[in-house]
């Protein structure tokens, strides 16, 4: 069933990897990070979820190949959270200073149903239904391939804009049996981008800048390696760029990574980094202590501010991510009963 409706829809949707391969040729060099260079603090989005903001929208047309997956996105995200799930790449909504290409029917089918179940229904089970149709985002964007920063050696991964859109990058990549990749890839940065949504309306405390203060270094971050990032006190080394970025780093991979990995991150902690030439780096810090005391102040924000339980959600997100493939049977299934109305 899911090959037949992949197969019809793919006939209206075509599109080229040429550029695509040519840059996944260096790929290896480059460092994964996040950025939030369109993110921006002082604008705030305060509509009412009664009030569409997508009344230019065209109807859905049954005749097309795509009525399906469309009318399932209606459904799941349009209707119940204001939110256009567009997959189809637009050019005004792109970042033109990157060479993009498309994301896959295929990915953009399994990336919206598993958005749908990892992260939305992950939301709504711990923080009630109301949550993300009031506070989030109105358009996630996929785009097929990463958004490369050649000058400084990374990768684009997501970014956020103005709490109301995240595009997620590398979609042509998705592969739902490997949880590291969709994590790393996809659901830590909807996670990183929805706390930066979070804290944009309400903000974290100050003392928290103070943890790893004299640290942060928003040029130079790339070059740190796990073990310095960690033994100065950040999940990441991201995180070491800027305090908003160890807030969101904090809370994102403590939601999405497993207890074997946050074992292994605190103990990096308690000890001495290492850089890239194996040399050990000397700070004062002690990492471990920090990194734990920045979870706790995350976990109380959140529940303060939120009424949000950040270890109730870990828990939802872990349950789920063993639920993946019935998730995606039933995703498909359910785009294909839309058929039903092309007849
Ligand atoms: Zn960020």
């Amino acid at each position: 069933m899911t090959s037949v409706i992949l197969e019809t829809l793919k006939k209206e949707y075509k599109l080229t990897n040429y550029e695509y391969s040519l840059m996944r040729k260096n790929s290896k060099i480059w460092l994964l990070i996040w950025t939030a260079a369109l993110f921006s603090a002082c604008v705030r989005f305060e509509d009412s979820f009664t009030d569409s903001i997508f009344v230019d929208e065209p109807e859905l047309d049954p005749a097309s190949e795509l009525y399906p997956f469309d009318r399932w996105l209606e459904e799941n995200y349009l209707k119940p959270y204001n939110l256009d799930f567009r997959y189809r790449m637009q050019d005004k909504g792109s970042d033109m200073d990157y060479n993009l290409v498309p994301a896959k029917l295929e990915n953009s089918l399994e990336m919206a149903i598993l958005v749908k179940h990892l992260w939305f229904e992950a939301y709504n089970d711990v923080a009630g239904p109301d949550f993300l149709k009031q506070h989030g985002p109105r358009i996630i964007h996929l785009i097929g391939s990463a958004a490369y920063k050649p000058a400084l050696q990374t990768m684009v991964l997501g970014t956020a804009e103005a709490g109301i859109k995240i595009t997620l990058y590398n979609c042509n990549e998705l592969n739902p049996k490997n949880i590291d990749l969709l994590n790393e890839y996809y659901f830590e940065t909807m996670h990183h981008e929805f706390a930066h949504i979070l804290h944009q309306k309400k903000t974290y405390p100050k003392e928290f800048e103070t943890f790893s203060a004299g640290y942060y270094d928003p040029s130079y971050w790339q070059e740190r390696t796990d073990s310095e990032a960690a033994s100065l006190g950040f999940a990441s080394p991201y995180g070491s760029s800027q305090p908003r970025e160890d807030f969101v780093e904090i809370i994102a991979n403590y939601i999405v990574k497993d207890s074997v990995w946050w074992t292994d991150r605190l103990r990096m902690a308690s000890q001495s980094g290492v850089n890239r030439d194996g040399q050990v780096v000397d700070d004062p810090l002690d990492g471990q202590e920090i990194i734990e005391a920045k979870i706790d102040m995350c976990r109380k924000w959140l529940k303060e501010s939120w009424d949000l339980d950040l270890d109730s959600l870990r828990r939802n997100v872990t349950k789920r991510q063993l639920q993946i493939d019935s998730a995606l049977i039933e995703g498909y299934k359910k785009i294909d009963e839309y058929k039903n109305e092309q007849l």
